[in-house]
C-alpha cells in the first residue's frame, strides 16, 4: 500500500524536525516547508493527503494559506496548529475550512490521533465516492453521475453528486443548509448565505431519487436541523 503523504508547514526548527520524525515513524511520507509562501506553493503544486499548518509563519500566515488552498481544493485535509487555545484562532481556522486544529503546546500522541482521525474520515469519503446505495433498486453511480431508477436513466449534476456524497459521509446526523453551503459550495462562513440555493438543489435531487418527492424516504428533512440522507449503505 502506498504511504499517505503529509506536508508540515512549520517555521520553528525544533518542532518541525520533531514532527517530521514522528510522522515518518508512524509510516507516513513527509514533506515540509519552513515558511508560509513555500508551504502554499508545495500544497498547491504537489499532492498531499493532509497538510499540517502552523498559524504564525514568516511570509504568509496559516490562515491565509488555508484560505488559498481551499479556493483551489475543497477536499484537501488540513489541520491547523494554533498558537494558543484562543477560541478566536480556532473559530477562524475552522471557518476557513480547516478540518481540525491542535493548540500549542500539544502532546505529540494527541496530534497523531487527530491526524489519523481526519485521514480516516477523508479516506473513507474518497473510497465511498464510487456509488451510493439508497436501496437495492436505487443505486447512484457517483463516477458516471447517473442512476437507473424504475427503468429510467437519471443524470446528476456534479453539484448534486457532491451534495449526496457529503450527506452520505455525514449520515449519522442532520446537515444544516449552512454547512452544505460551506462544505459543498465552498462558501466562507461569513458570506451572506443563500440557503434558498440549497433548497432548490434538494428539491431537484428529490425529484430524481425519490419515489415520491413530496414524501421523501431517502433525502429527509429534519425540522430545524437540516437534511439527512437515509441510505441502505449508510456508515
Ligand atoms: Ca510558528
Amino acid at each position: 500500500m502506498e504511504k499517505l503523504r503529509i506536508l508540515i508547514v512549520e517555521d520553528e526548527a525544533a518542532i518541525r524536525e520533531g514532527l517530521i520524525d514522528v510522522f515518518i515513524y508512524h509510516g507516513y511520507d513527509v514533506d515540509y516547508a519552513e515558511d508560509g509562501a513555500l508551504g502554499l506553493e508545495k500544497a498547491l503544486t504537489s499532492t498531499f493527503d493532509l497538510v499540517l499548518l502552523d498559524v504564525m509563519l514568516p511570509t504568509m500566515n496559516g490562515f491565509d494559506i488555508c484560505n488559498a488552498i481551499r479556493q483551489q481544493d475543497r477536499e484537501q485535509a488540513i489541520i491547523m496548529l494554533t498558537a494558543k487555545s484562543s477560541d478566536e484562532d480556532i473559530i477562524k481556522g475552522l471557518s476557513l475550512g480547516a478540518d481540525d486544529y491542535v493548540a500549542k503546546p500539544f502532546s505529540v500522541a494527541q496530534l497523531v490521533l487527530r491526524v489519523q482521525s481526519v485521514l480516516r474520515r477523508t479516506q473513507t469519503v474518497k473510497e465511498q465516492n464510487q456509488q451510493i446505495t439508497l436501496n437495492s433498486q436505487r443505486v447512484v453511480d457517483c463516477l458516471n453521475m447517473s442512476g437507473q431508477f424504475d427503468g429510467e436513466d437519471i443524470h446528476f449534476t456534479r453539484r448534486e453528486i457532491d451534495i449526496l456524497n457529503y450527506l452520505h459521509a455525514h449520515s449519522q446526523r442532520p446537515v444544516s443548509r449552512q454547512e452544505l453551503l460551506n462544505k459543498v459550495w465552498g462558501y466562507a462562513e461569513d458570506v451572506e448565505l443563500e440557503t434558498r440555493t440549497v433548497d432548490i438543489h434538494i428539491a431537484k435531487l428529490r425529484r430524481k431519487i425519490e419515489v415520491n418527492s413530496s414524501d421523501p424516504q431517502f433525502l429527509a428533512t429534519i425540522r430545524g436541523a437540516g437534511y439527512r440522507l437515509i441510505a441502505d449503505d449508510n456508515v
